[in-house]
């Protein structure tokens, strides 16, 4: 296993383990275990941001002991998307993951997660139709698969994932029951935003500042859906179409869908209940496909 040393990173005073193959990942996690720890898990793409760093926060509440695997998945992408252009910065992201209180970086090459004759894909139904798992078709398969060796790997105590990528939590949330992962808490992290709303993502990256100015149509559509439920609004027709007029005062930002969705199911709903529920969109500017949601529910009036 290869640790870092502080010099290496220039910040922080503590250490950081960097776990390139599965050996030395378990070695990490059994030295933890063996002092008596628990162990969070924060699964992560790097080109990290402050909403990875909240992850790692909520993972290391009570004690843990916070694992961040740091993977560009292949798996995931779809021929004709970003894997080659995603960014990734090693030095950058050990240092932040450091100075956040990560003890180790799960950092492996592809060959290590998926080695000659890799042949098992973990497929969730359910929740992955639709919405994103009709833009990308072979997204949550690779999500699901990658995230399910992660957790056999680390058998973390707790693993956090944002609320930022509502579909890939209900699918993570449907994966965790079906395979009786029944001792693990699976935490739900809040959206982290810029100043103007926009939600942090490693993709806001791709943006010129025209685009950044139009990506603000997310999250002010979202919002201005939000405050017309706050005002009892309940009808799915109405929030999306609030949603939908303020976004397109952004010529630049293409909308791909604004729909209203059970949290859980992630089927389309009409009305608002007590259930919880997210609206949520997708949207093209420029070069960046960048996914948005707010959570929703009916208010007593
Ligand atoms: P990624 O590196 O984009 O695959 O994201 C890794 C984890 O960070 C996922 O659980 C994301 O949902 C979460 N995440 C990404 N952006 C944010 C954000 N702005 N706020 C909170 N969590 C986020």
């Amino acid at each position: 296993m290869s640790v870092s040393t502080p010099t290496d990173t220039a910040c922080g005073a503590a250490t950081i383990a960097v776990a390139r193959s599965l050996a030395d990942l378990r070695e990490w996690v059994a030295g933890r275990r063996a002092a008596g720890m628990r162990i969070g898990l924060v699964p992560t793409m790097g080109a990290l941001h402050e909403g990875h760093l909240s992850l790692v926060e909520l993972a290391a509440v009570d004690d843990h002991a916070v694992v961040m695997s740091i993977f560009v998945n292949p798996t995931q992408f779809g021929p004709s998307e970003d894997f080659d252009a995603y960014p990734r910065d090693e030095a950058h992201d050990f240092a932040l993951a450091q100075a956040s209180g990560v003890g180790c970086v799960f950092a492996p090459p592809a060959e290590v997660m998926y080695p000659d004759g890799f042949s098992t894909t973990v497929s969730v139904s359910g929740p992955s139709r639709g919405f994103e798992g009709a833009a990308r078709p072979s997204h949550f398969d690779g999500v699901a698969t990658v995230v399910a060796k992660l957790l056999l790997a680390v058998r973390p105590h707790r693993a956090v994932f944002g609320a930022k990528d509502a579909q890939q939590l209900a699918v993570i949330r449907r994966l965790v029951l079906d395979l009786h992962l029944d001792d693990l808490d699976l935490i739900e992290a809040p959206t982290i935003r810029e100043d103007d709303g926009l939600a942090m993502s490693s993709r806001n990256r791709y943006l010129t500042e025209d685009d950044r100015r139009a990506a603000r149509g997310l999250s002010r559509g979202l919002f201005a859906a939000m405050a017309l439920a706050d005002r009892g609004e309940t009808s799915s027709v109405a929030l999306i179409a609030a949603a939908r007029h303020e976004m397109e005062s952004e010529p630049r930002c293409e909308i791909e869908y604004v729909a209203l969705v059970d949290a859980e199911s992630f089927q389309p709903i009409a009305q608002l209940t007590s259930r919880s529920a997210r609206l949520c969109t997708a949207a093209r500017v420029g070069p960046a496909r960048l996914i948005d949601n707010v959570p929703l529910r009916a208010t007593a009036h």
